[in-house]
């Protein structure tokens, strides 16, 4: 057992609790969501001594210089004395600009940030409500120094946040949008190099940005698409996807639905198992993999199995808090 200390109060974190399991034990007010090490949003920072190394995997160097670590992922070796970023340390001020629907379930959010005008199509930010409560967002956009970020923001039945972000916020309000993170977009290099897309549901945000990033710095090589849902109503910017198809020689676009049978233009099935059906030699191409965790974790393996190298695979698995 070793004890926490937070501010004027201490606390005994149990052998295997990690200091975020301990802190929600005791009714601290702390930031979290994945509990996973993806969405960095209990990010805290040690104020005696280092911090676990495992607990500062993905971080920015900076950032572990000055001690900080993820609370979810740091089991404490000995005693630590801990404090809580200041806000402006970690957010910046957004203001809503465009707020429309992509599709039934699924909304357009486009957030003015003038704070954050360097990252990457597909990297993901946090967005938090007054209350305090943090959800991951993939940015669907490449930059244009315009400062405005995009989100595509599917509801979920009885989401804390996205029924939030569908039913309450409008053009004009402000949110709070922490620094880019993560390391799924794409790199121009290797212009020739076949690609891989395979997202779920908003999977296409940061697929959506990542085609649009590579397709405008010259990519030669082949780009196909496959984006998923259970329905065709699901899908979203179909029409947009083939006019890039058809302005794009290298680029193919592939809807599937996969509890319909297939109306024409689509194809009838799950998208991660289409793409394994259509690729026929997977060596040499970048994979990127977009969406649901399940369907993630198993293309990541599928992919490696059919020969990709590791560095090759890119994702960005949208983990829930609950
Ligand atoms: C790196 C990253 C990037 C992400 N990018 C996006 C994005 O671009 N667009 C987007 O819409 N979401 C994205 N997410 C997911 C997002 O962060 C939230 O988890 C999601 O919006 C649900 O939050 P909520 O508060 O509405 O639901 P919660 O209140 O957290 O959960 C409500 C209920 O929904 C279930 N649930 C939660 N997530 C899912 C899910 N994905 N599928 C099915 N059921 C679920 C929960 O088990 C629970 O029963 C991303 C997540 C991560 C980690």
């Amino acid at each position: 057992m070793t004890k926490i200390t937070l501010g004027e109060e201490s606390y005994t974190c149990q052998l295997n609790e990690s200091v975020l399991d301990t802190l929600i034990r005791e009714d601290v007010d702390i930031s979290y969501a994945c509990q996973k090490g993806t969405c960095h949003s209990c990010l805290i920072r040690s104020v005696d001594q280092a911090p676990p190394e495992l607990a500062q995997k993905g971080l920015k160097d900076t950032q572990k210089r000055q001690n900080y670590f993820l609370a979810c992922q740091c089991f404490p070796e000995q005693d630590m004395q801990l404090k809580l970023p200041e806000q402006s340390e970690i957010f910046s001020q957004g203001t809503v600009v465009v707020n429309e629907m992509l599709n039934h379930n699924t909304l357009l959010l486009k957030i003015e940030c003038q704070d954050i005008q360097e990252y990457f199509a597909g990297q993901f930010v946090n967005l938090q409500r007054e209350d305090g409560l943090i959800r991951s967002y993939s940015i669907a956009n490449v930059p244009k120094q315009d400062g405005i970020l995009e989100f595509h923001i599917r509801r979920l039945p009885d989401g804390k946040f996205s029924e939030w972000l569908h039913d309450e916020i409008k053009v004009g309000d402000n949110i709070a949008v922490s620094e880019p993170q993560g390391h799924c977009f794409y790199i121009p290099e290797q212009a020739d190099q076949g690609l891989l897309l395979i997202g779920t549901g908003t999977g296409l945000a940061p697929l959506a940005g990542i085609l649009e990033d590579a397709l405008k710095q010259g990519h030669t090589g082949p780009v196909m698409l496959f984006h998923g849902s259970r329905e065709v109503k699901d899908l979203y910017r179909i029409d947009e996807l083939r006019e890039f198809a058809q302005k794009y020689d290298n680029f193919s676009y592939f809807p599937c639905v996969s509890s319909e049978t297939a109306s024409e233009g689509f194809i009838a099935g799950r998208a991660d198992k289409a793409a394994v059906a259509h690729m026929q030699d997977w060596k040499g191409w970048r994979v990127f993999l977009c969406g649901h965790p399940d369907m993630v974790s198993s293309m990541k393996m599928e992919a490696f199995m059919q020969g990709v190298s590791m560095k090759d695979i890119y994702t960005d698995a949208f983990v829930s808090a609950a």
